[in-house]
This record gives C-alpha cells, structure tokens and sequence, in this order.
C-alpha cells in the first residue's frame, strides 16, 4: 500500500495516508482535524478536492466518532461544530443575517430512523408530540447560494462561506439563466431565498471537451495541459467563482431555490412545502421531485427511489434532503451550531473512491487488440466491487498518468462501466516510475505493434492463443451465436485439450470426449450439443458478427446481411459495393474486404458452410416503407411490442431506431417508466413525442399526429 511522502500530508483515510505510527486519541482527533482542514480548503476555496468525497466523509465520521467517545476532546473550532468552507478575498464579504448551515447526514436507514426518533424524542419532551409531516427534496450537488430580492428586483446573490460571511457574486449570479432578475406576482419588499446553483450534465461535459481541446492544442504548442473538470460540483463552484462575469455566464449555469429566508413586508406561509409553493409562484424554480410524506417509510421510499433513478436526471445529486415541514415545529427543534435539527440529508451510496492500483496488465482481444487495463484492490463503489478497469490504449495511461503504486481515484456511476479517473498526486510515493506499454503480447510473446496514427496496439500473430479464446469466446456469445454451455471457461477448456483450435471447430466438437471430462454428464453433453446444433440457424448477420472481423459490429453486419443478401455475396463483393451499403463506410468496407481475401479465414468460411451455418439474409421486408430514411427512438415499455419488436417494426418499414435522441429524431415513443432525460432532451430539441397509439399511427402511414 502506498504512503505519502511527508507523514503530515493531509490525505484520504485509510489508505495511502495514515499517521505514522499509532496514535492515542488526543493525537489521532489532531491529526484528522487538520486533514480535514486541508481537503475544506481545496475542496471549498480552490474548487480543486484531491480525494473523493466519500474518503472526506469518512475522515469527519471517524473524527465524530472519537469526538462523541471522548466529550472533553470536542473544541468549538472542531470541523465538526462549525460550518466549513471560507469567503476569498476574491470578493466582496456578505454578513448573513441568518447563518447558511451544514446538514447533518444519514448514510442508511437505519440512521435516518435514528434522526427521526431522536426529532420525536426533543418534540415530546416540548410537549409537541404529534404526527411530522415531511418534505423530501433532491440533494443537488452544487454550491448553495443566498439570493435577495428588494421590490421584486435581485440585488444581492452570496455564496455560503463559512456560514456567517460569504461572499458577493451577484455580478456572476445574474448570468445564471434560471435565477430571475425580476420576480413576478406581487413581490415582497424583501425576499431571500436561498438554493443550490449547480453545473447541469450537459454544460458540464460540454465544458469537459472544450478543456480536452485546448489541452490538446496546448501540447501540440508545448504548453501545460490543463486539469480536466473532475465533477460537475467542482466544476459548477469554479464558474460560478470566477473573476469575469462573462465566463460564468458562458458555462450555462442552472438554479433550483429550496428555502425561504427573511421575508420583509408579506405574511410568510406557515409550513416548508407552502414557501416553496409560494417561492415558484414569485418564478423562482422549484424542483419538479419535491414530495411530502406523512411517514419516515415512506421518506425512505422515496431515498431507495432516487439510489436507483439518480442517472435519469440531467444533473448530479448526491441524496435526499429531509426537512420537517412545518415551520413552527422547525423553529423548536433549533439547531447545532453547524446544522439544523429539523433536517437530514440522506447520502447516496458514493460513485468515486480510492484505492491502490496493483498492476497495470494487457489483455488481447479477439482481434488482436492489446488493451492496458487496471488491476486494483478490491473497491465497493456505485453498487458493486471493482477490482478491474479498462485504460483503453497507451496515450490514455499517459495522459492519466497512472502508474502501478499509486493511489487512484476510481468512478463507477450505475451501470456504466467502472472507470480510473486519475492518481492522487499527494500520495504518490517515491521513485514511482511511469508505466510502459509492452513490447511483446502477454500471451504469444510476438511483437505488438502499433501501426502509425493508430491508438491501439496490436498482436498480429494468426496464432496467438489469447486472441484464438477470445475469438470462439466471442463467436459463442450472445449477441454472435448465442452457444448456451460455450462460455469462457469451457473454451478455454476445450482449447486446452486440442477440441478446438478455431470458431469452425464449434461445429465437429468431440462429444464423446466431453463426456468424459468432470463435471459433465449426460445431460449437460446433450444441452451442449442441442445449443449448438441451434446455433447454426441463426440469422446471417449474427453469424458476420461473430467472424470477429475488425470493426464490424452488430449493426454494420446487420446491414450487410439485409443489403448483400447472402454469406457468398458478401465474400465476393469489392470494397466500392461494400461501402456502398447504407451503415458501412469505407473503413469497416476495406476490413470486411481484406477479412475475406485472407486464405486462412477463406478456410474457416468453408468449414462453417460445410456444417450446415445459414448463409442467407433476410427476406427483403415487403411492407410499405413509411419511415424511409427517418429515425424513431423507443423509451420505456409498451404494451404490445417489446423493445426489440418495436425496433424491428420500425427497421422493417424503412427506418433507424438509435438508443438516444438528437436534432434528427424523427419522434420519440414512450411506454410505462421511459428515460427522464430522454424526454427532456425530445422537448429541448422540439422532437415530438409519441404514445403507443400514435406510435402505431406513424408506423402505419408515417405520418405524425397534428
Ligand atoms: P452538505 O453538502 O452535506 O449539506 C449542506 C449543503 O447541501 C447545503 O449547503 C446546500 O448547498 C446543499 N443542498 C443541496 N440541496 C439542498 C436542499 N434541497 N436543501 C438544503 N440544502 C441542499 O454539507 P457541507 O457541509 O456543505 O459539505 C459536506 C459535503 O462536501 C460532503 O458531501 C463532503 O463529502 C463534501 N466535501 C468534500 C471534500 C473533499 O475533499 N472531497 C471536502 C470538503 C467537503
């Protein structure tokens, strides 16, 4: 495990960052204090953190732990007591008037059932027991913002700081498009309400490209590349806190308000839910989630909903904010001196961690294409352990600068594929030298190459026997010939006996000899040979697919099959009528052509002819072709089609169906539950959107309802 370099260099806990040696708990309290101050001051002041937020979270448990251990420990200046963060001097300091708190947080049920006993428990003991009503509102991850209003008009916009002085940035405020510069309705004569500004996904990876150009500009001049925008959050509070207005305005900021402040000349209402009711009725936007519950269950219902649909949202939240409701029973539960009593703030689960990177290994794909990939300790991030991740190619381990010792940063977001975000620099320890690509394949020793202007790296060695497994494992697998009992184990297997050696081999396997391997049967022989005896009626473009000819996916195989007919066409055809195809251009068309020229793999086409393979495309489709040239994208379910009938159906009269929208979205048909952000991206970009009733009118006449 790697350690930092000076034992006194704040850090992350547990790992890559622990005091030297043991220490009792008046110098472990010490120690955490002050790396939780330093990750407060880049997290807070320079916008720059250097470690995930759930390592920081981590760092302030343990020192409330100890804290609560150890009462005569706790000092008022203690991170825990106090709101953190501080006002630059980049701007003009702002008194609060009311302090902006912290929040404090539950990180599972059961500790958000625990806040809600311990509010029962303080409201009984000030004889106001009764039944809570709750507000529950999404946690978004931005920077909290107090805006004033006097006689409708904005005059005044101020971060948090430290919760009693932050600072002036109105000028930069009035470039963020959702904050109204006039209220409208009849408008108090003072107004403050406070909200979250945050960098929307969009803008974010918008702002993300634009630095990765200019880096790429700055090292073909020799210039210092700049550090990519790590997260959204970071990324927001940095434009919001820039020295040029103009800036903050171009990096597309948004705004949602959660909380009423002073009210100077109107009866504010009596509960949370009735401000923020009347906060959207002045135009200040309120988010669309918001909901109330009677019961802490139900509060929990909603949390177990927002772990599991965070990602439809187009911007970042990182829990669920939990407010009582009404505002009088607010006022007697009071508050810490860093955080209100009557609200919590659920965590979801963390999406970034860290852990020590082992080795940095290479694997070879069924084309022969070397990919670096990260071998790490085991980590829990984003639901699930991670101990792999792709690095792509050479010039991504370069440009990440990773390096086998290091502490690293890893991401994983939902289902998306864990990714390693980058080292952290502070632990790197000494003499770790950069990582090099290997100069001969892992698994045949020969060469990889890779050619000029190419990323990747190639074995071109026709035996390798990595790139053979993981060609049969590819031929076998489910989007190729979908072979039930051939999966990377039994190949391997199989290969390893001499059964194997090429995807022809799938079809003269030596059952009697299967049978006489442990762990197989009667039975599971037959289920063996049942699969693949029914692999070789599958449809033509799957049999292409699983050829493993490079860059030929699923769709360009698709397009082949349907365009060129049959296996032999396909074969004989030249690059011209190859890229001729609509979906092939002339990359895939010269890989396909140069595949097929190639004696070895001319062989293994004949082989699989002989075992009987269908070699036939699709019968021309003989419906009319309403959506010729259009493209309909299908979200959610419906209820006569499943998502691969509705494609079909829509493939079959003439049109594309893509996984997401764009400006050349012909409609977009939602079912039962459809992707939120494809709904809001149709309406940004005026797509039309279609139920399944219109859905059906547009496939039969390819016309839109008016
Ligand atoms: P907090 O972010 O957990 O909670 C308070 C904040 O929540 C408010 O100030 C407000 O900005 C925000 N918020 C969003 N939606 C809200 C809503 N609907 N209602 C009310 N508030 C809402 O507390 P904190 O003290 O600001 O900061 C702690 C957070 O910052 C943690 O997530 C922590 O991990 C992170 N942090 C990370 C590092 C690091 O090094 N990675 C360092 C410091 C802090």
């Amino acid at each position: 495990m790697p350690r930092s370099r000076q034992s006194n260099r704040p850090g992350a806990s547990g790992r890559g960052d622990q005091p030297d040696g043991d220490l009792d708990p008046v110098g472990r309290v010490e120690w955490l204090r002050e790396r939780i101050r330093f990750h407060d001051r880049a997290y807070y002041e320079l916008d720059a953190p250097v470690v995930p937020d759930a390592d920081y979270d981590h760092l302030v448990r343990e020192l409330r732990a100890l804290e609560s251990a150890h009462p005569d420990l706790v000092t008022p200046d203690s991170p825990t007591q106090r709101v953190s963060g501080a006002a630059s001097t980049q701007f003009a300091p702002v008194q609060h008037r009311t302090r902006m708190m912290s929040l404090d947080n539950a990180m599972d049920v059961g500790e958000l059932r625990a806040w809600g006993e311990r509010t029962d428990r303080r409201l009984a003991e000030l004889g106001l027991a009764g039944g809570v009503e709750y507000v529950c509102e999404l946690k978004i991850d931005g920077l909290a913002i107090s805006l004033r209003y006097e006689s409708g008009e904005l005059v005044l916009a101020a971060t948090r700081g430290d919760g009693r002085t932050g600072e002036d940035v109105t000028a930069n405020v009035r470039g963020v498009e959702a904050v109204p510069q006039r209220l409208t309705g009849e408008a108090p004569r003072v107004l403050e309400v406070r909200g979250e500004v945050y960098l929307p996904l969009e803008s974010f990876h918008r702002l993300r490209a634009r630095t990765e150009a200019e880096n790429e500009e700055a090292l073909a001049a020799g210039r210092r590349p700049r550090p990519l925008p790590a997260n959204p959050r970071n990324a927001g509070a940095g434009s919001l806190r820039q020295k040029d207005p103009s800036v903050t305005a171009e990096r597309g900021l948004s705004f949602w308000s959660y909380q009423l402040g002073e009210v100077v000349g109107a009866e504010p209402p009596p509960t949370h839910s009735g401000a923020l009711g009347y906060l959207e009725a002045l135009g200040l936007p309120v988010n669309p989630a918001t909901r109330s519950f009677p019961s802490l269950d139900e509060v929990y219902g909603f949390c177990a909903h927002w772990v599991e649909h965070r990602h439809e949202l187009d911007y970042e939240i990182d829990g669920v904010v939990v407010k009582v409701d009404d505002l009088s029973v607010q006022a007697a539960l009071g508050a810490t001196s860093k955080a209100p009593r009557w609200a919590i703030a659920y965590k979801l689960p963390p999406e970034e961690r860290t852990t020590t990177l082992l080795d940095i290994q290479v694997s070879i794909g069924r084309t022969g294409k070397a990919t670096p990939f990260a071998v790490m300790e085991p980590v829990f991030v984003g639901g699930s352990t991670v101990s792999m991740a792709t690095l792509h190619n050479e010039d991504q381990v370069r440009v990440k600068d990773v390096r086998p010792g290091d502490t690293v940063v890893v991401r994983k977001a939902g289902d998306v594929i864990p990714e390693v975000v980058g080292p952290v620099l502070e632990f790197r320890p000494d003499g770790l030298e950069p990582w090099v690509f290997p100069a001969d394949c892992p698994s045949c020793g020969s060469p990889l190459v890779r050619a000029e202007g190419e990323a990747q790296h190639l074995c071109t060695a026709a035996d390798c026997p990595q790139k053979r497994w993981a060609a049969v494992c590819h031929f076998a697998s489910r989007g190729a010939m979908d072979i039930e009992g051939l999966g990377e184990q039994q190949v391997q297997m199989f290969m390893d006996l001499g059964l194997i050696d090429d995807v022809a081999d799938v079809y003269s396997l030596d059952y009697d000899r299967i049978g006489e391997l442990r762990g197989y049967g009667e039975t599971s022989v037959e289920n063996l040979r049942t699969a693949v005896d029914a692999s070789r009626s599958r449809p033509l473009a799957r049999l292409l697919f699983g050829l493993n000819i490079t860059h030929l996916g699923q769709a360009g195989a698709e397009a082949l099959a349907t365009s060129l007919g049959g296996l032999e066409a396909i074969a004989a055809a030249g690059i011209e009528d190859l890229s001729a195809v609509d979906g092939v251009g002339p990359v895939i068309a010269a890989s396909v052509h140069e595949w097929f020229a190639d004696p070895v793999h001319r062989g293994v086409v004949d082989r699989l002819v002989a075992a009987g393979v269908n070699t036939q495309g699709p019968e021309r489709s003989v419906l009319p072709q309403t959506l010729a040239g259009r493209s309909v994208v299908v979200s959610g379910t419906l209820a006569a089609y499943s998502r691969e009938e509705a494609e079909a159906a829509i493939k079959s009269r003439g049109g594309k169906s893509p996984g997401s929208v764009s400006k050349r979205t012909t409609a977009l048909v939602v079912g039962a539950e459809p992707g939120a952000s494809k709904i809001t991206k149709a309406t940004e970009l005026g797509v039309p959107v279609l139920d399944e009733a219109a859905f059906e009118q547009l496939l039969e006449t390819g016309e839109l309802p008016s």
